[in-house]
């Protein structure tokens, strides 16, 4: 069992609970990971509209991946769960 932690409100939970974003090695680009074969810096939320709004608000998803998140995969997490 590999747990993480939420960005947004800081609970562990499994891996496969939470929403993997990762700023993949090769080109930088900021993802919503679902394979377990792309790689790179991740953060984890919670399929939670307001674990996500938090983790968006207090910048935190950016600074975990010491990057910009751009505004479509801002959209994205908000829409998609
Ligand atoms: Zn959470």
């Amino acid at each position: 069992m590999v747990d993480r932690k939420c960005v947004g409100c800081g609970q562990i939970k499994n891996r496969d609970e939470l929403i993997k974003v990762t700023k993949e090695n090769t080109h930088g680009d900021v993802i919503i990971n679902h394979s377990n074969k792309i790689f790179g810096r991740s953060v984890y939320l919670c399929y939670n509209k307001s674990c996500i709004e938090a983790a968006l608000k207090k910048n935190r998803i950016a600074k975990a991946l010491k990057t910009s998140i751009p505004e479509d995969l801002k959209g994205r997490l908000l829409n998609e769960f």
